[in-house]
Formats: structure tokens, sequence, C-alpha cells
């Protein structure tokens, strides 16, 4: 079944051998975030932030950015991706300098491109500040993302340790990003309560929000989000790995639509989780009953929800509809 994915990001979606080799190469010993068989390993996700920031250490150029964007838009599209939104940042890439910036982004669009004509992927970049670095940082990378905001930068949003700051401290950030024309989601109830995920609403104007499940401790949120139609990336696979819900029984997303909201499935941050869109459409079919018409409607609500041009939408759900 072709799938469409909303919340991936980008680093977090290396496959492993791809960095070990890139840290072989580049005399990079970051030997320790792997586990025996070759995975990435992390206790926590305190841990999980700074494993990722470690994975991040070989990729030092627009060079390292192109290629890893093609092994993992090629990874994707082997579990039937068609479309993907990916999350890319400012620091990791140049460490906010816009000059620079340009370069990786241009690499980047490259890869995307040759991906697009091989595998049959589609892929747009939201640009994300990392809530840990602050807001100070947050203007930097909303300023690299408001100067490069197109075709192919569709997108702005926070993600990084939830608990840190409040989301009205980014609302400079999110107001330059939309000011340039860029769509806004943010990663919001994952580990902070409805509150967090009321206020990066209020504060923030997004129409997406990462994660969003702690929603379902206030009902009367619940019916909000549906009601204004906040659209939520929920990534089942990432919550139970990472203990944000007890299992996949007990996770809210079956709920949440049940009650109106538009939920949609992405993987987060793939290997690290052990997951795949694959793996994420088989267990909510066996953990909800979930069949292919429900699986194709949160194709459609991520379709419909896509920070993407009135014709990229047509062509994938031409694509959706021949399937
Ligand atoms: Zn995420």
């Amino acid at each position: 079944m072709p799938k469409v994915e909303l919340h991936m990001h980008l680093e977090g979606a290396a496959p492993p051998a791809f960095i070990r080799g890139l840290a072989r190469e580049k005399n990079i010993d970051i030997s320790g975030i792997f586990d025996a068989d070759g995975g990435y390993v992390f206790r926590n996700f305190d841990h999980f932030l700074s494993v990722y920031e470690a994975a991040c250490q070989p990729l030092t150029g627009p060079e390292e950015f192109r290629r890893l964007t093609l092994a993992v838009l090629e990874e994707s599209a082997s579990h039937g991706v068609i479309y993907t939104e990916s999350f890319i940042s400012p620091d990791f890439c140049g460490g906010g300098d816009l000059a620079a910036w340009r370069d990786y982004l241009a690499a980047m669009q490259d890869a995307a491109r040759e991906a697009e004509a091989k595998f049959g992927i589609t892929m747009k970049g939201i640009v994300t500040c990392i809530r840990h670095f602050g807001p100070e940082q947050a203007k930097t990378a909303a300023h690299c993302a408001a100067e490069t905001a197109g075709e192919f930068i569709t997108g702005f949003g926070m993600g990084g340790a939830e608990m840190m700051h409040r989301p009205g401290d980014f609302a400079y950030s999110f107001d330059m990003a939309r000011e340039a024309g860029l769509r806004l989601t943010c990663h919001a109830g994952e580990w902070g309560g409805p509150d967090m995920v009321a206020d990066t609403i209020r504060d923030l104007k997004v129409e997406r929000i990462g994660h969003g499940i702690n929603c379902i401790k206030d009902l009367a949120l619940v019916d909000q989000i549906a009601e204004a139609g906040v659209v939520l990336e929920v990534c089942p696979g990432s919550n139970v790995v990472l203990r944000a819900v007890d299992g996949w029984a007990q996770h809210p997303i079956a709920q949440l639509r049940e009650r109106g909201v538009k939920v949609t499935v992405s993987t987060d941050d793939p290997p690290f989780f052990k997951t795949t869109m694959t793996d994420e459409f088989d267990m909510l079919a066996k953990t909800f009953g979930w069949e292919e018409d429900v699986l194709m409607e949160l194709n459609h609500a991520a379709v419909d929800a896509a920070f993407c041009d009135t014709a990229t939408k047509d062509n994938i759900r031409a694509k959706l509809e021949a399937a």
C-alpha cells in the first residue's frame, strides 16, 4: 500500500550502517551509540537526544547531507512512502549560518530530485528549531527558514526537549516563519500535558501538532482540536519505544480518531525506534483491527494536511487512488 508521511526527522532517519560508515571515513569514534546488532542504543528520551546529536557528528557538510537524504528517501520508498515531509535543521546544517544553510539545502534538494526520479518519492522540507537550544537560537533557524521558503521548504516547526521553555517563548520565530508564507507545526503533548498542547495552538498558531497524544487527558481539548481541524502527526511506534505510552494497546490514536480528531501516522526517527511505515501500518491493523479503508483514510488525512502545493497533492491523491 502506498503511504504518506508527515513527521520524520532527516538525521533521525539515518540508517545506522550509513552513519557508521561515514564515521569510519572521518575517523570519528561514536561506537558507543550502537548496540551489538549495530542499531542505535539509548536509555530514555534525554539519552535519545544526546545519542541523536552524536549520530549527527559525521554529517559534517552538504555532501554528507546529500548522501543522507538519498539514503533516507530510498529506505522510505522501499516501504511504499510516496510523499514525505522531513524535518531539517539549520542547527545541524551550518550552525545557523544562512550562506552555509543555503549550500546544505541545495545538496538536500538535489538528492530529493534524484530520489523522486529514481524511487518515485516526493519530499518537502520543514525547517525545525530545537527547543532545548533556546528561543534565541530558534530565531536564527526561523530566519534561515524564512529566507529559503519556497517550493522545497514549505514549513517551519520545533522539536527537541518539550519540557524546556514555554511555547510562547518561541512566538517570535513562528511569527517570522508564518509571515514568510511557511505552514506551521510543533511538537507538543508527547511529554507535556494537555496545557502544553493548548498553549502551543494558542501561542504559536500552528495547524498541526507533532504527537499531541496527551491531549487525550482533557476531552474538552480533544473536542476543540477536532472542531478546529488541527491535525495530529501521531508516531505510535516512537511513543511505545520511548514509553510515552505503556504499549500499543494503550495508545490513544484510536480514541482520538473516534472522537473526530484528524490523525495521521508517521515514524518520527525510524531506525532509532526500530520501526518503518510498514511496521506502523501493520501494528495499527493488528492492534485496532484497522483494515485497508482506515489505513487509506490516514493517508488521505496526511495529504489533506500536507504542507505542499495543490498540484503535488493532486499528484499524490492520483497515486493513492490508482493503488
Ligand atoms: Zn518528532
